[in-house]
């Protein structure tokens, strides 16, 4: 374990850092492991920020965006810049199970490797760590490493100001969700007066759909959407060839189970997507209700308590089936 001592004084000299994030990278995973990249190649590093797998077109307007290298585009030499770089940066996730494809690369790179994240349970890969499950975003938790582990709040540019606005605002689903504490609020005001354009932001993020995806939403709305009001729960299940119909990409799901859960009454919501490779579920709950456990306890996931996600290599029909059937032992905690 290092002490911020240390790992200050680590940092004073050059080093060849990676940086990286978990498999398809959302707002948060991309805006605090760019800012992290950001901020380390200001201070003289020689960094690269590395991720898995592609993700949403509507990120791509995000500062260094062109910097970033996809895992797969070039596992070789990728590879090489992982096995010897002296440090690796993992943002926003706490398990190396999480980075998919670049697992075992990490695992076995020599490098320290420094965890700021907000999930639960870390799996302890890590020689130092910030870490906070009640934050609203691992964007909160850079913000807070930069400005009182680093005293570097000076350093946080517009360009780094829009990443970490980026991730608060998409964690926290535009500062609506419990975890938007006046702490966050403070925040965000202190990233917009350092120059993140706030109102851009939501129209790049949140305006950017195309006209596929607006009618793909309107379709599950009209028929892929089941209630079950004894359950208070309301899930999706999509196939593989609804995808193929309406030419669906990575991020055009992005905010659909969010229309479940928006039912008045509902405490639990699912989105079943049968996916090339399998099918996956996003889980989301209101309250106490934690969903967290349905993933992690039934479909090999897990995550927050009002947002988890799980996965199976069953069919579709099956997962579905599988959903339904759990639900009769929540009946308590679904009713309060
Ligand atoms: P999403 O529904 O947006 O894909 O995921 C929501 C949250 O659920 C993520 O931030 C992550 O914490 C968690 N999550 C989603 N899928 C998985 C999974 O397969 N495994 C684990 N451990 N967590 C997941
Ligand atoms: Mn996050």
């Amino acid at each position: 374990m290092l002490t911020q001592e240390v790992l200050k004084h680590q940092l004073a000299a050059p080093k060849h850092i990676v940086v990286t994030t978990h498999h398809k990278p959302d707002g948060d995973a991309l805006g605090s492991s760019l800012a992290i990249y950001l901020w380390l190649k200001a201070k003289g590093h020689t960094v690269h920020l590395i991720v898995p797998s592609d993700f949403p077109a509507f990120f791509d307007w995000m500062p260094a965006r062109e910097e970033i290298r996809i895992y797969t585009a070039d596992i070789q030499a990728n590879d090489m810049l992982i096995a010897n770089a002296e440090m690796i940066w993992c943002l926003d996730f706490n398990n190396l199970s999480r980075i998919h494809a670049m697992e075992n690369a990490v695992r076995n790179a020599p490098a320290a490797k420094v965890m700021i994240d907000h999930h639960l349970e870390p799996e302890g890969f890590d020689v130092f760590q910030h870490w906070d499950s009640h934050a609203a975003a691992s964007a909160q938790l850079v913000y807070d490493f930069l400005v009182n582990v680093m005293d570097d709040h000076s350093a946080i540019t517009t360009e780094i100001a829009t990443c970490l606005y980026t991730g608060l605002m998409t964690d926290t689903g535009s500062f609506r969700f419990q975890t938007t504490t006046p702490e966050v609020h403070l925040i965000a005001a202190d990233l917009i007066r350092r120059g993140a354009r706030n109102w851009e932001i939501q129209e790049f993020v949140y305006n950017s759909s195309s006209e596929n995806r607006l009618k793909f939403l309107g379709f599950c709305l009209l028929n892929r959407l089941e209630v079950l009001p004894e359950y208070h729960t309301a899930l999706f299940s999509i196939s593989r060839h609804d995808l193929n119909r309406f030419h669906i990409t990575t991020g055009d799901t992005e905010g659909l189970v969010n229309y479940a859960l928006s039912i008045s009454g509902i405490k639990l919501a699912a989105l079943i997507i049968d996916r090339t490779d399998q099918v996956k579920l996003s889980l989301r709950s209101v309250g106490t209700f934690p969903c967290n456990e349905i993933g992690k306890k039934y479909f090999n996931g897990g995550g927050h308590r009002n947002a988890a996600g799980g996965n199976s290599n069953e069919p579709l029909d099956k997962v579905v089936e599988k959903f339904k059937s759990i639900l009769p032992a929540y009946n308590e905690l679904l009713k309060q």
